[in-house]
């Protein structure tokens, strides 16, 4: 089995199996009660609290545990509109044409009950996958034109950190400054660069942050939302007494361990980055020069000597790319699956549904491309072997679909 869908979901690892087994076994008590043993539950709860906060360089009462990104998406944003109304302030939501669809759908829900929220939608670079700097700047004028002086206005931005299909990652801090210079407030969905790249929410001037404990060696059903203590303007999506009563439900424990651990992991995993990159790299020359990939997304040719080792702006283990022969990304997925090997068609969240990404059309790929596109996430730990026997594979399967 070789597995390539890391973007999709990573193997938790063998230390948050073994932390996940010790809470499971021995430490299962609600963290609410008032004897010793939940006594105990809650406090390794609020070290992790602390572990998590320290990792991104925040406050420990700046972190709430959520059910994973797609509760903290929905919370920033559902919590943002609740805020506004209450207050009668006009809510204005801007985000990019590259969001999950935890944030596009989220915010079509709200439009359709809200009709006083204001939605706008920057565009990103066609190459690269950058948010156009100049065309959010744009917004947040004309929308300063529009509501300075007539009506009280909030405004919040959501853009994401780093891409799930083409792994483009953002200038976090640019865009903060921008969105800031209009007095707005800056939300980042971090789940695929948390636990792969550090983040620093103080110098980047991050207000907002989700991110899953399942994309970085953690468990599914688990997340975080960090909210600045500066930020507040976002109301509880669940209610109830737990988490500050900001966010109700008893803890899920054993998710919560798992990604204070996987977050100890960081170092480990970080200090290989090189390796994954090189192995990227030979993946990707394999890619091109066997089959005549294009490949998507910000990338960086290998003959430009000054940026040839810069893997600053895309994810290290993230290769998406369109082949140019008669085949499908569809196609090859099943035929590659037969082999033993997994791999995505490009979004996992996309790839039950018939939609075509809205990511690569966003950045200017046509329908026939995106159908003869496929994503590839590597784990760190594969090796130049592997890679060869998928290449053999999919030379085989191009040869069956073609001839
Ligand atoms: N945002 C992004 C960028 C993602 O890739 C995902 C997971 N595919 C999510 C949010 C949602 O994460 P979860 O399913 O863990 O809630």
């Amino acid at each position: 089995m070789i597995y390539l869908d890391n973007a999709a979901t990573t193997k938790p690892l063998k230390e948050v199996q073994e932390c996940v087994s010790e809470y499971m076994s021995d430490k299962w008590y609600n963290p609410s009660a008032l004897y010793k043993n939940g006594n105990q539950v809650r406090s390794d709860i609020k070290k992790a609290r602390k572990n998590i906060a320290k990792f991104i360089n925040a406050n420990t009462d700046e972190i709430y545990f959520t059910s994973g990104a797609t509760e903290s998406n929905n919370w920033v944003l559902r919590g943002f509109v609740d805020y506004c109304v209450a207050n009668r302030i006009k809510p204005i939501i801007i985000t990019s044409a590259i969001e999950h669809k935890s944030i596009t759908d989220c915010l079509i829900g709200l439009m359709s009950v809200y009709s006083e929220l204001r939605a706008y939608k920057t565009i990103v670079d066609k190459k690269t996958g950058f948010i156009n700097y100049k065309h959010l700047q744009n917004i947040l004028q004309t929308v300063f034109k529009k509501y300075y002086n007539a009506e009280k206005y909030k405004i919040l931005v959501s853009i994401q950190y780093a891409n799930s299909e083409i792994g483009t990652i953002q200038n976090i801090k640019k865009i903060s400054e921008i969105v800031h210079s209009y007095d707005g407030f800056l939300h980042t969905d971090a789940t695929q660069a948390f636990g792969h790249i550090p983040i620093d929410i103080k110098s980047e001037y991050i207000d907002l942050l989700s991110a899953s404990s399942q994309k970085c060696g953690g468990l599914k059903g688990t997340g975080i939302l960090y909210k600045s203590k500066y930020c507040d303007c976002i109301k509880p999506l669940i209610y109830g007494s737990q988490e500050n009563s900001k966010r109700g439900g008893t803890e899920n424990v054993i998710g919560i361990m798992a990604m204070s651990k996987a977050v100890d992991c960081f170092d480990k995993t970080y200090n290989q980055v090189s390796y994954i990159v090189k192995m990227k790299k030979y993946f990707e020359k394999q890619l091109i020069d066997k089959f005549g990939c294009k490949i998507n997304g910000h990338w960086i040719d290998d003959n430009n000597e000054m940026l040839r080792d810069c893997n600053e702006y895309r994810l290290p283990n993230n290769l998406n790319v369109t082949f140019p022969q008669n085949i499908t990304g569809e196609a090859l997925i099943y035929m590659l699956d037969s082999a033993g090997i997994m791999i995505s068609s490009g979004s996992a969240c996309n790839s039950r549904t018939n939609q075509l990404s809205p990511v690569l059309k966003a950045i200017g790929l046509t329908d026939e491309e995106i159908m003869k596109t496929i994503r590839i996430t590597i784990p760190d730990n594969i090796t130049k072997e592997e890679i060869d026997i998928v290449i053999n594979e999919i030379d085989k399967i191009i040869k069956i679909l073609t001839s």
